[in-house]
C-alpha cells in the first residue's frame, strides 16, 4: 500500500495544507486532538526521527518551531506540545516521520488531550549503566 503522507506530499491526496516548501509540508491532522493540531512532514519518505538524516531533522524541526510560533499567535494558544511517535508501542500509526504540533489552551474545551507522566520507582544509576 502507498504511504499516505507520501501521497499527500505529492498532492495526490488532499490535505488542509498550512505550509509547504521544497522539503516539508504541514497540514491539519484529520483527527485533531486540539484546535489547530498540525502535522509537519518531510516530503521524502523516512520512517521516523531516528532514521532521518540531520538535514531532514533540521528542516522538520525548524519548520515546527517557526510554525508553532505562528499557530500560537494566530490561534491564541497559551502553550504548545511537540510530539513525534516512533514505533507502534509509542503510538505511531503512520510510518512516515512526522511531528505533531498541538496547540494548548487555558480553555480546555479547545482540546481533547491528556498527557500525564506518572513517576516510576527506578534506580537511575542502573538505567544509566545500561545506556552508557
Ligand atoms: P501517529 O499516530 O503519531 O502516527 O500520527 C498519525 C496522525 O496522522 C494521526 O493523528 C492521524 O489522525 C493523522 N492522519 C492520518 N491520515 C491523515 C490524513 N489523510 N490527513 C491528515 N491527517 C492524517
Ligand atoms: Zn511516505
Amino acid at each position: 500500500m502507498d504511504c499516505i503522507f507520501c501521497e499527500i506530499a505529492a498532492g495526490r491526496i488532499p490535505a488542509k495544507k498550512v505550509f509547504e516548501d521544497e522539503d516539508v509540508i504541514a497540514f491539519l491532522d484529520v483527527n485533531p486532538t486540539s484546535f489547530g493540531h498540525t502535522l509537519v512532514v518531510p516530503k521524502t519518505h523516512v520512517k521516523n526521527f531516528m532514521e532521518a538524516d540531520a538535514a531532514i531533522i533540521g528542516k522538520v524541526f525548524g519548520t515546527a518551531s517557526a510554525l508553532g510560533k505562528i499557530l500560537q499567535e494566530k490561534l491564541g494558544a497559551s502553550g504548545m506540545n511537540l510530539l513525534s511517535n516512533a514505533g507502534e508501542s509509542a503510538g505511531q500509526s503512520v510510518d512516515h516521520f512526522h511531528v505533531h504540533l498541538i496547540p494548548r489552551y487555558d480553555d480546555r474545551t479547545k482540546e481533547a488531550l491528556t498527557l500525564e507522566f506518572g513517576p516510576m520507582d527506578l534506580d537511575l544509576d542502573q538505567v544509566l549503566a545500561k545506556i552508557r
